[in-house]
């Protein structure tokens, strides 16, 4: 809690629908950080360290690949760790100037979506964790209708996290996106309605 602003983080397993309900929560009128949107905003800073450690990862126009440095780094955890390394404290830093902008603009709730909020420990920063949840066959089909990962690398990616559930075990709040949007839709409005 900072100046009256609650902050929660919003997480879920890949192709659960994270993306989809901080969407539906920033309808309401909550704003919701994107840690997603924040890297890449400082991955340009952060370029000489990762094209130090991954070359192989910029493009012929000097700029990351980011689905080559995706393929990469979910493909060994000691890499991951390493990228994480390199961007973690400046995502943080820019987070940080985020929530405080929020907070001085007196808003009293705020969310922030990460995929590896509880991998990390990091949603123990927040006054409350909402996972996402979807079966482990709706979370495959999701990812693969996107359309750009084969079946083996949708699994791969799933299989990169922790499971879902050791995720619900942490949570505070859950919202079920295994259904339809409206079902979804619903269970967000309460959701911010008890929060605010
Ligand atoms: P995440 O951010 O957790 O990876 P997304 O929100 O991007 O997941 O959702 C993955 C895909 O599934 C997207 O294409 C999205 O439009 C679709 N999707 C999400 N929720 C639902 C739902 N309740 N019903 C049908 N499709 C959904």
């Amino acid at each position: 809690m900072r100046d009256g602003l609650k902050v929660l983080g919003l997480t879920g397993g890949i192709g659960s629908g994270k993306s989809t309900v901080a969407r539906l929560i920033s309808e309401l009128g909550v704003p919701v950080l994107d840690a997603d949107q924040l890297a890449r905003e400082v991955v340009e800073p952060a370029l000489a360290e990762v094209a130090a450690a991954w070359p192989q990862a910029i493009g012929p126009d000097g700029k990351v690949h980011r689905k080559r440095l995706a393929d990469i780094v979910f493909a060994d955890p000691a890499q991951r760790l390493r990228l994480e390394a390199i961007m973690h404290p400046r995502i943080q830093a820019l987070a940080n100037e985020r929530l405080d902008a929020l907070a001085a603009k007196g808003h009293p709730l705020a969310f922030y979506e990460a995929s590896l909020l509880v991998e990390s420990g990091r949603y123990k920063d927040f006054d409350g964790l909402v996972v996402v949840t979807a079966a482990p066959e709706t979370q495959l089909e999701r990812l693969l209708a996107r359309g750009d990962l084969s079946q083996g690398e949708a699994q791969a990616r799933i299989d990169a996290q922790l499971p879902l559930l050791a995720k619900v075990r942490v949570a505070t709040h859950l919202v079920d996106n295994d259904a339809d949007l409206d079902a979804t839709k619903t269970q967000v409005e309460r959701l911010v309605a008890s929060l605010r």
